[in-house]
């Protein structure tokens, strides 16, 4: 570990929206930060103007916002520190650890292949390695001028030590022909600049650290310890992508209806782990959060899985709040949100996503007469109509409105009817919400009030046509 107070870094680039998985690389590095007490930065890569936009980035800031990943100090944007960039590529030739490239692309093909004909892996050979002198008004490309002898070790803290020769790191470029900085450049002096200690990241950049090494090594610059993660996978194996769904978190907050702590919970199980332990607060997770039990091999997204998660933080969340996500997806008004409250305690025991809860209290506010849905339908029968006649009938001779009472009068009737609570039950389900499942009946029954009741069961009492 190295001795400097800890310092990690999310850095995406803003060309699409925050992918699942760059969100669970968000959340480890917040969480070795929170735990070590240090900093947690945010770097938007931003160098490849094109695929870059407004949108991505604001979905991105959006994105950890939601799942309470708190950045210290402002986000860094990487296209301001292009002059730096430069300015280093340029140090780098002073001190001859890099050199001016001025290959052409035919010369540059001609040996890409030479190297396909002869069936060995294309590395660029460069003339120019070895001179010094600049050849005026030649475009060029600055090269890292890569040691070709000996071996590179990186002692990952999740991959382990893994070795490369030299012989198969390139003369990759720094600096391109117009000046501007590649990728492999800006993110090592970006991460210098911001004094990044722990550089932890999918395993799709591990190739890339060797690299990154070259450069850090040739301007003497402290190394960062790495974790390379690996990627997440789709429940059938393969690398997790469109083709799975759900890919940016958005959607799993808006289409699949889920709440931030199951989300971040679900990520962090994802590929760490404290023993067999599934539910995980924030406190403990930043308490617990390691390096030493992030797995080696990666992990399938389940999303029944998540969505059972979600089902716990539903039941655990504050009923205000719940109401409010409903309220928003069902645009209901200020005014229906108190109802929505009372009712929460019963809806919430059967959903596991908000979209659930959401079309779960629709009864709640639909106007008469009510859609009932075919399986509802059925329940009303030429007896069961009779039964909820019956029922009207006493219902509306109750003093009190409440739990107890409507209990008591609803078994009063099935018995003098000779029928099951539930063979009443029932159509009464299918008469006050259109459906054949809902909270308990008499919970219904007390939550859409005497009049709104009597006159939905009236509504049913006789066939529409
Ligand atoms: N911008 C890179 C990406 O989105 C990450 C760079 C890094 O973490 O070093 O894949």
């Amino acid at each position: 570990m190295s001795s400097r107070p800890v310092v990690t870094r999310f850095a995406p680039s803003p060309t699409g929206f925050l992918h699942i998985g760059g969100a669970r690389t968000a959340l480890f590095n917040w969480l070795f930060a929170r735990h070590h007490g240090g900093k947690f930065l945010l770097r938007i890569e931003d160098t490849d103007k094109a695929r870059s936009t407004g949108e991505a980035i604001d979905a991105i800031l959006d994105g950890m916002r939601w799942l309470g990943l708190d950045w210290d100090g402002h986000e860094y944007y990487q296209s301001q520190f292009w002059a730096r960039h430069a300015d280093i590529a340029h140090r780098m030739l002073e001190s001859g650890a890099a050199y001016r490239c001025y290959m052409t692309p035919e010369e540059l093909t001609g040996q890409r292949e030479a190297a396909q004909r002869e069936r060995r892996p294309f590395r660029i050979d460069s003339p120019w390695r070895d001179i010094a002198e600049e050849q005026a008004g030649k475009p060029f490309v600055i090269r890292i001028k890569a040691p070709r002898e000996g071996e590179t070790v990186i002692d990952d803290r999740v991959q382990g030590r893994v070795t490369v020769q030299n012989a198969e790191i390139d003369d990759f470029i720094l600096l391109r022909s117009d000046g501007s900085p590649t990728y492999m450049l800006a993110v090592v002096v970006d991460d210098h600049d911001m004094g990044v200690t722990h550089v932890i990241r999918g395993d799709d950049h591990l190739n890339n650290a060797f690299r990154q090494l070259a450069i850090i090594r040739a301007m003497g610059w402290p190394e960062p310890v790495y974790a390379h993660v690996p990627l997440i996978h789709g429940p059938d194996g393969a690398k997790l992508s469109k083709r799975h769904g759900a890919l940016g978190v958005d959607s799993y907050r808006d289409e699949l209806g889920l709440l931030p702590e199951a989300v971040g919970n679900y990520l962090l199980r994802l590929g760490w782990g404290h023993g067999d332990d599934e539910i995980i607060s924030r406190e403990q997770a930043v308490q617990w959060f390691d390096l030493d039990h992030v797995g080696k091999s990666p992990s399938r997204f389940d999303f029944k899985k998540l969505e059972n998660l979600n089902g716990h933080y539903i039941r655990e969340a504050d009923d205000g709040r719940l109401a409010d996500l409903v309220a928003t997806r069902l645009g209901l008004t200020d005014d229906q949100k108190p109802l929505l409250v009372e009712a929460m305690p019963e809806l919430k025991p059967r959903a596991n996503t908000l979209v659930q809860l959401a079309d779960g209290a629709v009864f709640l506010f639909t106007t008469r007469p009510l859609d009932v849905d075919e399986g509802a339908a059925s329940l009303l029968t030429t007896d069961s109509r009779a039964l909820l006649a019956a029922a009207h009938g006493k219902l509306a001779t109750l003093a009190e409105w409440d739990a107890a009472s409507l209990e008591a009068a609803v078994r009063e009737v099935a018995e003098a009817g000779g029928v099951k609570l539930g063979k009443l039950a029932q159509p009464l389900r299918a008469a006050l919400t259109g459906r054949t499942t809902s909270p308990g009946i008499f919970d219904v029954l007390a939550l859409l009030g005497r009049e709104e009741s009597l006159a939905r069961i009236a509504d049913q009492m006789e066939p529409n046509e």
